[in-house]
């Protein structure tokens, strides 16, 4: 099941990329695991995949004690300050980053293990009241107050967009978080050259490649619909 799912997913955006006369290897797809069993993450691994996206700290913690073979793992959930601490090291990247109490812990905390974090601000292109993230208005200012702290490393622009049946109604917020992207690059901010575009999700990331996007963050379809009512590693 997970083997046929991804070799549709990828069908999917190498059709998206050559559509946008892209190289497919521009685009990285991260498999979202969260709420998924290790077991399931081992089968996307005996196809290749090596990059995966949990939203939530301990379950990032619970999966890489448990899975030794190197992988990248990406914080792609809303974030509280207080476990930043478990994330420099065992996370490569965060892509939801929306508030400078948030962005201050990853310093301190990136600072303390002496690594750089790799981070992406998070926009809320939409202007959803359900959502987390910076209004687009916002987000220059933002990166601008960031951009001092030595121990980040401010790779991009993530948007969440909104649930749809029709992934085109999501082009005018992934052309927009592009367009957002270049227009804080050509501000010329000293230490910031954004080159990513975290965007698209099951339901709509062709589209969102078709406008750029760098990360794809697929959950459903590679791993079927998730269960709330279990817990897992119980
Ligand atoms: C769950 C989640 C995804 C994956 O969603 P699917 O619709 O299952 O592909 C992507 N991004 C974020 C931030 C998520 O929380």
């Amino acid at each position: 099941m997970i083997k046929e799912n991804l070799e549709v997913v990828e069908k999917n955006i190498c059709e998206a990329c050559k559509r946008a006369g892209r190289d497919r290897s521009e685009v990285t797809l991260i498999a979202v695991s969260k709420t998924k069993p290790v077991s399931d993450i081992r089968q996307a691994m005996d196809c290749g995949i090596t990059v995966f996206g949990e939203n939530k700290v301990q379950e990032i913690r619970d999966k890489t004690a448990e899975i030794k073979e190197p992988l990248s793992w990406h914080m792609i959930g809303h974030l509280q300050a207080n476990k930043v601490k478990y994330l420099p090291g065992v996370a490569c990247m965060i892509h939801s980053v929306d508030n400078i109490k948030l962005a201050e812990e990853i310093e301190k905390q990136a600072a303390k293990k002496d690594l750089v974090m790799d981070v992406l601000i998070e926009v809320n292109m939409a202007h959803e009241d359900t959502k987390f993230g910076l209004s687009p208005d916002e987000a220059a200012d933002f990166v601008k107050e960031i951009s001092t702290l030595r121990h980040l490393n401010i790779r991009g622009l993530m948007t969440i967009a909104p649930y749809t049946d029709d992934p085109e109604s999501n082009r005018v917020y992934f052309k927009g978080l592009r367009e957002l992207r270049d227009s804080i690059n050509a501000m010329g901010i000293p230490n910031v050259k954004m080159d990513t575009l975290s965007m698209g999700m099951t339901g709509d990331y062709q589209v969102a490649i078709e406008e750029g996007a760098t990360f794809v963050r697929v959950g459903t379809g590679i791993f079927g619909e998730r269960d709330y009512s279990q817990k897992i590693n119980g």
